[in-house]
């Protein structure tokens, strides 16, 4: 699923594919989900209408979060978020993709596909202008790779929820960027037990959060270089490349110990029970047993997806 890496990765490969090219049509299908409007009252064919009058070129890529905001020179624009299957790809013309849903047909015998099998993916067009004041953009918190994150600033923004430490990672009011997977990530980098309470944790825990959370991103993007395709770890057949995400029943890679998964906010959380050790009195949910497990592309709640550009995000969208 598309967190703070994979949208960047999309955000780098789109400035690459339009460099020194020309947008000369943008197709929609007017029949998906995928363009929702700013008002649920605007039909999916009126936004995808709007999405079809796109041209010129890209004039600026821009990410926040997990939010792309794409501007064109006829001062056009749109938001987009991937969703949990949404990805860019470049194909030649008359090239048939699977599941796209938009089209930006380029200057050249390329065409950009955005092509989502579950369409909890969203476009939304709107005035270029408009982009960085949509009320979900402003709403995020800090990104850690555009607004760069100390680790003052990441007690500052997480220290005061009362949620669960991974939970209140995944709050993109708070930071913007970390989902299911990387909040994970960075929490076992930095030994730290994902039922945490926030306020409960020492300076070095601070810091070896902050530390966490920049070799997560780090090594997910760099995981990226070179490659024109993305794949995602929940696709079928897809290697996981994590350290703990996904790897219940398996071995610790630090310390051998089993590695557990519980659910927490809706979602499966995967830790080492002897890495990241919840000190006494604080809540400790009892891992599942292993054996009851299920694949972390099943664990997913559709409705923690709702990530629409023009709703308010909730503290629990992931
Ligand atoms: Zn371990």
């Amino acid at each position: 699923m598309p967190e703070l890496p994979e949208v960047e990765f999309a955000r780098r490969s789109l400035v690459r594919w339009f460099d020194g090219r020309r947008l000369v049509r943008a197709e929609s299908d007017p029949t998906v989900r995928t363009f929702r409007a700013d008002e649920a009252s605007v039909p999916h064919a009126v936004a995808a209408k709007k999405f079809d009058r796109l041209t010129g070129t890209l004039e600026r890529a821009e990410r926040r979060g997990k939010y792309l905001m794409l501007a064109f020179s006829d001062g056009n624009g749109v938001v987009a978020h991937l969703g949990m299957t949404g990805k860019f790809v470049k194909r030649p013309a008359g090239q048939a993709v699977n599941w796209s849903r938009a089209r930006f047909v380029l200057d050249t015998t390329e065409v950009i596909h955005f092509s989502d099998p579950r369409m909890f993916g969203r476009i939304e067009p709107m005035a270029a202008r408009a982009l960085r004041e949509n009320a979900a953009i402003v709403a995020l918190g800090r990104d850690p790779l555009v607004d760069g994150l100390t680790t003052a600033q990441l007690r500052e923004a997480v220290g005061p929820s009362k949620q669960d430490l991974k939970v209140a990672l995944m709050d993109q009011g708070r930071i913007t960027g970390l989902g299911n997977i990387h909040a994970a990530e960075a929490l076992f980098r930095a030994k730290l037990h994902p039922g945490r309470l926030p306020g409960s944790l020492s300076d070095a825990e601070w810091e070896a959060l902050k530390v966490g959370i920049d070799a997560s991103l780090a090594f997910a993007l760099e995981l990226q270089q070179g490659h024109d395709d993305i794949e995602y770890v929940e696709e079928p057949n897809a290697k996981n490349p994590f350290l703990i995400y996904g790897h219940e029943g398996e071995p610790c890679r630090v310390c051998t110990s089993t590695v557990a998964r519980f659910d927490q906010g809706g979602r499966s959380t995967f830790f080492c029970p002897a890495c990241q050790v919840a000190p006494r009195g604080e809540r400790k949910p009892a891992p599942k047993k292993v054996g009851a497990k299920k694949s972390p592309a099943t664990k997913k709640k559709p409705t923690k997806q709702a990530a629409h550009p023009s709703t308010k995000p909730s503290k629990k969208r992931s």
